[in-house]
């Protein structure tokens, strides 16, 4: 019998336990034997154990080397500082990769659409670190270092040779943050430099967002600092069809957290609306981490199959199905 892989398993807030439920059963029926380490972050741990984010969740993950998580809720505007972010600075996870691809009829305004965005995960205005200088005047710091933006356009790079990518794109502002985002750019130039295969290109953020809703075909992968990364996520999410179907990885040189684009929809919590396919799609990127590759194609075969027959459809596409008759869906695919 193989030897069962042991992960570290977040549920998160708001529809974070119904997705996750999804995905833990999507995985067993595609037969990978996995001893799950439940480990709360956020809402759940705040009440648990009265902390956002318990040094057990954090040893938890350092053991196991890999998590599935589901999404976390953080205050608007107020209150704590975000538990993503903390989670990502302190285990990391520099590099944040988002496949974004069509997935067979799902009705969006594109077709074919195959790009991957790549964000630097540990810095920028995500760096956290505001203050106020006198009553009515707050400060933001963004910062951006050579380091970590030499770090995450090495990665992408080396992503796209592996994946036998074409071409890169790095998004930036420096027209107008020159300093700042002139230095992710340099980082960018020099590392492209070593990759001549690899076609490379640079875009202005706001003639990104353009160029995505008007043509995203031209693209291919993305390298991109925090802030940006995160807005372009949700914006390509809708384009093939909705935030509930994107996927995400967090990876580190030493660890990696698999979660969803979409955030934890809270008013949607325990009431079977969300789509599971970001999260069961993010467990498909997990498995392929894992070198679970045969797996992973039959968890990813059997969501395209359920979509394309289109019986078992989430309200978000269109259909009547609450979370556990879509993923049962899955898992009666996987079991045929
Ligand atoms: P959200 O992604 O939670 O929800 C925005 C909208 O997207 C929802 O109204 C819903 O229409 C749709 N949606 C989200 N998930 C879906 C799913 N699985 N299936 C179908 N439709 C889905 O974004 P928000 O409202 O901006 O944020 C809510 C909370 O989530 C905030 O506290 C935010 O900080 C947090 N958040 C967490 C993460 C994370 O943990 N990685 C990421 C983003 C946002």
């Amino acid at each position: 019998m193989p030897s069962p892989h042991r992960i570290t398993l977040i549920e998160g807030d708001g529809i974070g336990p119904e997705i996750a439920k999804a995905a833990v059963d999507v995985i067993a029926a595609a037969g990978v034997f996995v001893t799950w380490d439940r480990a709360p972050v956020g809402q759940a741990a705040l009440k648990q154990l009265g902390e956002l984010l318990p040094k057990e969740t954090l040893r938890s993950i350092r053991r196991n080397k890999v998590a599935l998580k589901g999404p976390i809720t953080t205050p608007v505007g107020e209150g704590y500082p975000s538990i993503n972010v903390a989670l990502r600075q302190q285990l990391d996870l520099y590099a944040c990769v988002r496949p974004v691809t069509s997935l067979p009829s799902v009705r969006s305004r594109f077709q074919n659409i195959d790009l991957v965005i790549i964000r630097e995960n540990t810095e920028d205005l995500y760096a956290g670190k505001e203050h106020e200088i006198v009553p009515g005047v707050i400060e933001s710091l963004k910062i951006i270092t050579k380091r970590a933006s030499t770090r995450i356009a090495r990665y992408t790079f080396e992503y796209a040779t592996k994946h036998r990518r074409k071409k890169v794109t790095a998004i930036h502002k420096a027209n107008i943050m020159k300093l700042s985002d002139g230095l992710f750019l340099r980082c960018c130039r020099s590392v492209a430099k070593r990759y001549p295969r690899i076609e490379y290109g640079e875009m202005i953020v706001d003639n990104t967002c353009l160029q995505l809703v008007m043509d995203p075909n031209q693209f291919d992968l993305f390298v991109t600092p925090n802030l940006y990364g995160d807005i372009i996520s949700d914006l390509a999410a809708g384009l093939v069809g909705g935030i509930g179907l994107v996927p995400g990885a967090n990876i580190g040189r030493k660890y990696a957290v698999f979660e969803p684009v979409h955030g934890s929809w809270p008013s949607a919590a325990g009431k079977g609306l969300a789509n599971p396919t970001a999260m069961i799609l993010s467990s498909v990127l997990m498995l392929r981490h894992m070198g679970e590759e045969r797996a992973a194609q039959r968890i990813e075969r059997a969501v395209s199959e359920v979509l394309a027959e289109g019986k078992t459809l989430t309200s978000d596409l269109g259909g009547t199905a609450s979370t556990d008759e879509f993923s049962l869906a899955v898992v009666q695919r996987l079991q045929r």
